[in-house]
């Protein structure tokens, strides 16, 4: 899984650099899942069905030949929506103090990135707008360092990989310092995947269950030590 979040001042073209990203990704045949961030809701025409029901409902899903969604409200751990996203590659505009991905940072001038974490920048680049998109060749080169040096953590901040938070760690492999398999959370005896999209385990969790549940399965005749995989179908 490959992720970048786009992070920058009001106005410095993240949703035109987010959209000419997705498109040069899909254009290449892969999926993209777009996460966007805001701090004050999202705009929605007044009036809808769907508002309407909002209203009065905590949560509401809608499904057609050709669009789905749901939509709560309230905010929602990240953690629970990133199951939901079939994609190979992600894109965050917005969520600046997250830093569970790389990201690259929209400026519009030189000491505009302080408060972005240029830690954890893959990229600068100057702020732009839809009537001046980055060039082909530019967003090519950010694509390239997305497939490069994108990645996603846990966001758990459990401290087994020696960091005190995942922001922290991020950094370190943006410099080089560690890679994303040092993620312990990640890298215990067992592995969840939900949907094809791993999940967290803190690394306590995952011995306490990987120790149960070998233990149990060990007594079924035909059990021979080894790696065990388990699928489990959830009523959808
Ligand atoms: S082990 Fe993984 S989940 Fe835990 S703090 Fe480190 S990077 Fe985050």
């Amino acid at each position: 899984m490959k992720a970048i979040a786009i992070v920058g001042k009001k106005k410095t073209g993240k949703t035109t650099l987010g959209l000419a990203l997705a498109k040069n990704f899909a254009d290449k045949g892969m999926k993209v899942g777009i996460i966007k961030h805001s701090h004050h809701g999202f705009d929605e025409a007044e009036g809808t069905d769907t508002q309407k029901y909002k209203k009065v409902a905590s949560c509401v899903a809608a499904y057609s030949p050709t669009q789905s969604f749901i939509s709560w409200n309230k905010e929602k751990p990240l953690q629970d929506l990133l199951p939901l996203l079939e994609a190979d590659v992600i894109i965050m505009e917005g969520g600046n103090k997250l830093g569970w991905m790389p990201r690259i940072i929209t400026v519009r001038e030189d000491a505009d990135d302080k408060e972005f974490f240029p830690e954890l920048a893959l990229a600068q680049i100057p702020a732009c707008t839809n009537d001046n998109p980055p060039s082909a060749e530019e967003v090519e080169r950010l694509a390239g360092l997305v497939m490069e040096k994108g990645f996603l953590l846990p966001g758990l901040n459990c401290g087994a990989c020696g960091r005190e938070f995942c922001r922290d760690f991020a950094a370190d492999i943006n410099a080089g310092k560690a890679t994303r398999d040092g993620c312990k959370a990640t890298s215990g005896k067992m592995d969840v995947t939900s949907n094809g999209m791993p999940l967290a385990l803190n690394p306590f969790v995952s011995d306490i269950l990987s120790a149960g549940i070998s233990a149990m399965l060990g007594q079924l005749k035909g059990y021979t030590p080894g790696d065990l995989n388990i699928t489990i179908k959830t009523d959808r």
